[in-house]
């Protein structure tokens, strides 16, 4: 992290003080050398990753330029998954914070599309979404894309990747020529650069060194001689670590459902999360492990991007992947923001070449260390301060978190300490409490109202 705060820029009172509120007082690298420029509207290209600072980069920016009162869409950000969308527009309304009624929109596919049509007929100021669907939003004429000033290609790299080119350049044939585009790309590989040179304005080029990143990741690789020794060495990483909040990636669905069947044989609880989850199961998985319900998330790639979870102490590779650069973005979910983490990788014996790769992928050698003397201590468990309880009420019933602290504390008595975070989704609501009062906060929501209302209630 720099140095340089943000009274340095020309933005609003309002804006530098609730940037500091959610605290952030210095800029990122990122910031620093990107906003000087955004903020005069320059386009940019950032070579930088998640965990970087980009969003609220970006986020500043767009928001910046916002005339709030003009109720029409004035900012478009494409992103590759939906989480990565989810966690975007979570990230702005954070920092949009200090103007009102701003309203962000996401359209994602994969998630029913007449109520974003609905949404839409309602109009937002900006858009975060996935192409396809924005796309799709577009072509039907669900919105007007007349006055996006606007428009932030995220992770741009991984969207060509997945195939979204034909998609981005049909997008853009629908916006105003005359407009800011700001893209931002983890690697910067030849097709980047012929998207770039279509699409934008004599941009400005920022690169974050990647130095500082590798110094705050501690990571160590472990030599695996059977496939079967895996899970004795996953069990021996945890002990030593004690992490509480872990993502341990695999290459396979099947990998994933195994070692969390292995897990549950262990007493411990586990999140998976892929592909085959439907959307819902998707965000509850990620809610239910960022409010820290449980301290093992078991994931397949989906996972990597876009997921932004505070205090992320242990990566484990549980499989190499194949590709350098995932292991790049997998680790990178650890030491967000300047803080430091732990990745642990397990090289098994026809895994040589791949991490071979990774080392000269990322510019440092490493020596391979052996787990074989360490026992496993059968005692140990790695437990949750936190359960989640859902309520079957969200934004549509109008809940708020404010009504949920209230019923808890005033009405049942708890202590504010004794509660967590509190997610609001459409239809329902999740809210994070201390173990030791999760009996006291299910009866009591079970039976009293929350606004007026009676919502059923379940322990996650
Ligand atoms: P991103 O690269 O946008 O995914 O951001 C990574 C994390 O950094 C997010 O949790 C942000 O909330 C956080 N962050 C962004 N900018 C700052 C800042 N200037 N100071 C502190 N944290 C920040």
């Amino acid at each position: 992290m720099t140095n340089k705060n943000f009274y340095n820029l020309p933005l609003s009172k309002e804006m530098i003080q609730n940037l500091n509120s959610i605290g952030y007082e210095f800029m990122t690298p990122i910031q620093e050398k990107s906003l000087p420029y955004t903020l005069e509207n320059k386009d940019l290209i950032a070579k930088a990753k998640t965990g970087s600072g980009k969003t609220a980069a970006f986020g500043i920016t767009l928001l910046d330029k916002l005339n709030v009162k003009k109720f029409r869409i004035q900012s478009m950000i494409l992103c590759p998954t939906r989480e990565l969308a989810d966690q975007v527009a979570k990230e702005l309304r954070l920092i949009a914070k200090f103007t009102h009624n701003v309203k962000i929109t996401t359209l994602c596919g994969g998630v029913p599309y007449k109520p974003q049509v609905h949404s839409l007929s309602h109009q937002a100021h900006i858009i975060v979404g996935t192409p396809g669907r924005i796309l799709k939003h577009l072509s039907e004429e669900n919105f007007l894309p007349n006055d996006i000033n606007t428009l932030v290609l995220d992770e741009a790299d991984r969207m060509l990747d997945m195939g979204f080119n034909d998609d981005i350049n049909s997008i853009i044939d629908f916006l105003p020529k005359q407009r800011q585009t700001l893209l931002f790309s983890a690697t910067y590989p030849d097709n980047i650069n012929n998207l770039s040179q279509n699409i934008m304005n004599n941009p400005i080029t920022v690169e974050i060194d990647t130095v500082h990143e590798k110094s705050i990741i501690n990571q160590s690789f472990y030599e695996i001689n059977k496939d079967g020794e895996k899970k004795d060495a996953i069990l021996k990483i945890l002990n030593n670590f004690k992490p509480t909040s872990t993502v341990i990636f695999c290459n396979t669905k099947i990998a994933c459902d195994n070692l969390a069947d292995d897990f549950e044989d262990f007493g411990l609880d586990v999140l998976v999360l892929h592909s085959d989850l439907e959307q819902r199961d998707r965000t509850e998985c990620l809610v239910l492990f960022a409010n820290k319900s449980y301290p093992i998330l078991i994931a397949t790639d989906v996972a990597a991007r876009g997921l932004d979870i505070d205090n992320l102490d242990l990566v484990i590779n549980y499989d190499l992947p194949f590709d350098s650069e995932v292991y790049t973005h997998r680790i990178g979910r650890t030491a967000r923001a300047g803080k430091s983490g732990n990745a642990v990788s397990l090289v098994g014996s026809t895994d040589t070449e791949l991490f071979e790769d990774i080392q000269d992928y990322i510019e440092l050698n490493f020596e391979l260390k052996s787990l074989k003397d360490e026992k496993i201590n059968y005692d140990f468990k790695l437990t949750s301060e936190w359960r989640t309880l859902y309520i079957n009420g969200g934004k549509k019933s109008k809940v708020r978190a404010g009504d949920i602290l209230g019923a808890l504390t005033a009405n049942i008595g708890l202590d504010k300490n004794d509660i967590g975070k509190i997610d609001i989704m459409e239809r329902c609501s999740y809210v994070a409490v201390r173990t030791n009062v999760v009996k006291k906060a299910l009866d009591g929501l079970s039976n009293g109202r929350i606004k007026g209302k009676y919502f059923k209630i379940y322990e996650k």
